[in-house]
């Protein structure tokens, strides 16, 4: 058998570990990356941006030789151009390369919306260790920074920002911060705490355009602002990574696959920030992962079965603790019983239907995460882990 896993984010890196330890000895495996680095995990990206005194290499979780230990024909920065499934074969620039199973791990790019004057030098849309480095450079002389997006990522990189001096200012379009992991009420008690950290916080507003000569040196709202910047980063979503495969594969928002991660075309599988799974397209880590090991797992035999990730978000800003589990904002209309509490730098939530966790909101009190964490995941029993729960929250309702 030959097991071609084009990708080497998490999901294709996961993959390739469950691959070499499941398949025979005579099957081999081939791995593509279009990226000049090993294996890296993105989350450290915005500490690294953040710290000049981390290296690349510090960053990167797996050199050449690891992939060797595994047997993994790594062929870095060649990039897969064109797939034929009735040969089953690839192309990139420097070759033709059969297989007899694929698993398609091309993940995500930044989404960013049509913003006029996204061409001037000092934009970046934030994804990988490449655009990183870029923006590293540039805080070297830039000493205002705008951040559009106030998600995780935005926020993780306007923490960054403030980490390397820079006067930030954070653009979210949406009411609040966050809008994916908090409530309103929550969301205000992060802003006043992000504030006291030295960022400007924009909430409500749509940025409309960036000007500058030939270099960005403003920032433009909707309704007229403007925002001085020497440097602009888009953390503004993502956009499922499926040109290679849009004529030749089911896809919706991602590639759409079934319970055993195959796709529409028979032996080409797809996990990750790529795949479309009953609608959903993750766009996080342990989605990722668990959706390669199935994936990696059917690619040599084909009896397990995907159903589905539960959501969970940390976000990880100095001093700040932040956990948002499962929370998708109709939770208020479900009929879950809800027990909170709040105060000036703490907010807590926790949404509970027969006796489970089914989503909660943890900031500021760092000792419940991983309880709740562990509760939530598991889907434990409340009222057998009471105590436990009054132990690290004694003011909740
Ligand atoms: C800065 C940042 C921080 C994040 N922090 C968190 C976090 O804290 N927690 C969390 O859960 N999630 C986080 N995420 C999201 C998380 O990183 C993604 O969900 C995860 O990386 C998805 O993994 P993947 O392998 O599907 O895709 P990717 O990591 O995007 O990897 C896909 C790889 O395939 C390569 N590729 C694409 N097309 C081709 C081709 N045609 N030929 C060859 N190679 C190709 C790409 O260049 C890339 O290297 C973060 C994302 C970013 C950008």
């Amino acid at each position: 058998m030959r097991y071609v896993v084009i990708g080497n984010g998490v999901a294709g890196v996961t993959a390739v570990q469950i691959l070499a330890k499941e398949k025979n000895t005579e099957s081999t495996i081939t791995q593509f990356s279009d990226e000049p680095f090993g294996y890296y995990n993105r989350p450290k990206i915005p500490a690294f941006v953040g710290n000049n005194e981390v290296s690349v290499e510090e960053t990167i979780t797996y050199g050449m030789d690891w992939y060797k230990t595994i047997a993994v024909d790594l062929h870095m920065q060649e990039k897969v151009e064109r797939i034929d499934t009735v040969k089953q074969e690839l192309e990139t620039k420097e070759a033709t390369y059969p297989f007899d199973r694929l698993l398609i791990a091309t993940g995500a790019d930044c989404w960013c919306p049509p913003i006029e004057g996204r061409e001037l030098k000092h934009f970046y849309a934030m994804r990988n260790l490449s655009d990183a480095l870029k923006i590293r450079k540039r805080f070297k002389t830039s000493n205002k920074t705008v951040i559009i997006g106030g998600g995780v990522l935005g926020l993780e990189m306007a923490n960054a920002a403030i980490n390397q001096k820079q006067k930030t200012t954070v653009v979210e379009f949406a009411p609040y911060l966050l809008p994916r992991q908090l409530d309103q009420e929550g969301s205000n008690v992060l802003q006043r705490i992000l504030e006291t950290k030295g960022m400007e916080i924009l909430v409500g507003k749509e940025v409309q355009r960036i000007t500058g000569e030939k270099e960005v040196s403003q920032v433009i709202t909707k309704d007229g602002i403007e925002i001085p910047a020497e440097i602009v980063i888009a953390c503004t979503g993502i956009t499922p990574r499926v040109n290679l495969v849009k004529d030749i594969l089911e896809v919706n928002r991602g590639i759409i696959v079934n319970d055993f991660m195959e796709t529409s075309s028979e032996d080409i599988f797809a996990a990750g920030d790529c795949a479309e799974h009953k609608g959903i397209v993750y766009g996080l880590i342990p989605p990722s992962m668990q959706q390669a090991r199935i994936a990696a797992h059917n690619m040599i035999r084909k009896d397990l079965e995907y159903h589905g990730s539960k959501f969970a978000a940390t976000l990880k800003v100095t001093d700040l603790f932040l956990s948002s589990f499962g929370y998708m904002g109709q939770e208020h209309d479900l009929g879950y019983e809800m027990r909170k509490y709040i105060n000036d730098e703490e907010y807590v939530k926790l949404f509970i239907h027969k006796d489970k966790i089914k989503a909660a909101i943890i900031l500021g009190v760092r000792k419940a995460i991983p309880i709740v964490r562990n509760l939530f995941t598991q889907e434990k029993s409340v009222s057998e882990n009471e105590k436990k729960i009054r132990e690290v929250l004694p003011d909740l309702s």
